[in-house]
């Protein structure tokens, strides 16, 4: 059990849980914070999401930029989409082995460009919300 989330990140979490789903009986979702994540200085969150098995591990850096609460959103939406990766992931199998990289590459780059977008546009919107009581 690591050191319980800081109540600002407590707060957007369980807001983001609540908007995207993640809140649902029997869904696990792990978050931890680290001083690197990753080993990178400039990485501010990591998400991997195992959707099959209804859970998510979310690492968030210790030391948060300006923008911390986007990140925060950012993160959970990865959580949220899991299933869209997982769906990529098998289509992407089915092609020659050749055209994989490209297929995965193309595809996270679009994928984080959407998520970007649509966690820049929710945060605001998110933040004047109360949070829910757990
Ligand atoms: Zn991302």
């Amino acid at each position: 059990m690591g050191r319980p989330l800081p109540k600002w990140m407590r707060a957007h979490v369980a807001r983001c849980c609540a908007a995207f789903g993640l809140d649902a009986p029997g869904y696990r979702l792990y978050i931890t914070r680290q001083k690197r994540v990753n080993g990178d200085k400039d990485i501010a969150g990591y998400t991997y999401s195992a959707a099959r098995y209804h859970r998510a591990h979310v690492r968030f850096r210790k030391q948060q930029p300006t923008d911390r609460y986007e990140v925060v959103t950012h993160e959970l939406l990865h959580a949220a989409l899991g299933r869209q990766g997982e769906a990529v992931d098998i289509i992407v199998a089915q092609l020659p082995k050749h055209q994989r990289a490209l297929a995965l590459e193309t595809w996270h780059a679009a994928n984080e460009a959407a998520i970007t977008q649509v966690a820049r546009a929710l945060t605001p919107i998110l933040q004047k919300e109360e949070p829910p009581r757990d």
